[in-house]
């Protein structure tokens, strides 16, 4: 029986549903529930335990749920939890709720004036059906190496505001990614915000992204953020999408750049990666690819940058 405030969905059949050739598409049933504070999320989750997910814009989840790849019994909904929106300031931190979505960020006036990086990012990120819906904190949280966010989140030093039953804490987007869906992220946590230092005025940035056609994941991407003192280069990041189980901070790569021509920086940043050989072509294909986005990138940044 659902429990008070709960709604039981049966979406389709109980069991396992084989529509054509053995392909199941439709996902188990869970109750519903919709809450309206993080502490209220918090609480459902630690009742329910590993039964349960939170849902964002569902773009990942969903999909998963329809393939039976996830199977949450309980599904607890973030989008009445108005203090998990908003895109602010706080010093020189810029705090975004994790509850924005891809397209508030394509049409977000401080992020375009202060990390305009962010936008660039947002907007190669599938389709706009897909942004409309789409939250940071889903991207983030989700630990899929395809998602475009979490290596420009690494790039950025960003970290990642988190609510359990025994608090907040935060957690560095450089430490937070383990393996392919396995994050620092506990059980019985929520992301809240995400909160990125404001980088300097002048910065130089650039995303680059190959992927085989509009919506697609990446082949390879890389992020690069970086200071120029006259014409030296004084500090640099480089992170690299889908070229691994996790996103990859090239750090030998951001040194290398420092000083240095761009080519070592671009053979630093191909030797950490460990791509899969699939649908997006062999590994040693999208390594190379990572390193031509990583070559297109750091020369966008420096023209950028002043
Ligand atoms: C056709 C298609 C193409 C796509 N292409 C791309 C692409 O090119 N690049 C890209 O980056 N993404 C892509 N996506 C994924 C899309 O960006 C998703 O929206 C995103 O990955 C997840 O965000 P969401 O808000 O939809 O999260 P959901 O699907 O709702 O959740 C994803 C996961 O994160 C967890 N989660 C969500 N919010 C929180 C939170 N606040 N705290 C803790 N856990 C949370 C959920 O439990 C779930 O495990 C694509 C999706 C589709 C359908």
């Amino acid at each position: 029986m659902p429990k008070p405030g709960a709604e039981r969905v049966e979406w389709g059949p109980p069991e396992p549903w084989n529509q054509t050739e053995g392909r199941v598409v439709i996902p188990g049933p869970f109750e519903y529930h919709r809450p309206a504070s993080v502490a209220d999320a918090v609480a459902l989750l630690v009742d329910h335990g590993d039964d349960a997910r939170v849902i964002a814009g569902g773009h990942s989840l969903i999909p998963m749920m329809k393939l039976r790849m996830a199977v949450p019994e309980h599904l607890i909904d973030l989008q009445d939890v108005a203090e998990l929106r908003g895109i602010a300031e706080d010093g020189d931190t810029l705090v975004i709720g994790a509850m924005t979505r891809q397209q508030e960020i394509v049409d977000s006036e401080v992020l375009a004036r202060l990390c305009p990086i962010l936008r660039e990012t947002a907007l190669v990120i599938a389709d706009p059906q897909v942004r409309a819906c789409g939250t940071l904190g889903g991207n983030v949280a989700n630990g899929d190496p395809g998602n475009d966010m979490p290596a420009l989140m690494q790039a950025l030093d960003a970290s990642y505001r988190v609510s359990g039953p025994d608090g907040s804490r935060d957690l560095p987007a450089r430490g937070f990614y383990e393996a392919a869906y396995f994050t620092a992220l506990g059980e019985t946590e929520v992301v809240t915000q995400i909160r990125i230092p404001t980088p300097p005025a002048g910065h130089g940035y650039a995303y680059e992204k190959q992927k085989r056609k509009v919506g697609d994941y990446a082949t390879a991407a890389a992020a690069v953020v970086l200071t120029m003192a006259g014409s030296s280069c004084t500090s640099a990041a480089i992170a690299l999408t889908n070229v691994g189980d996790t996103p990859l901070l090239a750090e030998a790569a951001g040194q290398a750049l420092v000083g240095t021509p761009v080519d070592a920086a671009v053979r630093e940043a191909e030797a950490i990666t460990r791509p899969a050989s699939d649908g997006r072509g062999p590994a040693d294909y999208r390594t190379r690819i990572a390193g031509v986005m990583t070559r297109r990138a750091i020369a966008r940044a420096l023209s950028r940058a002043s």
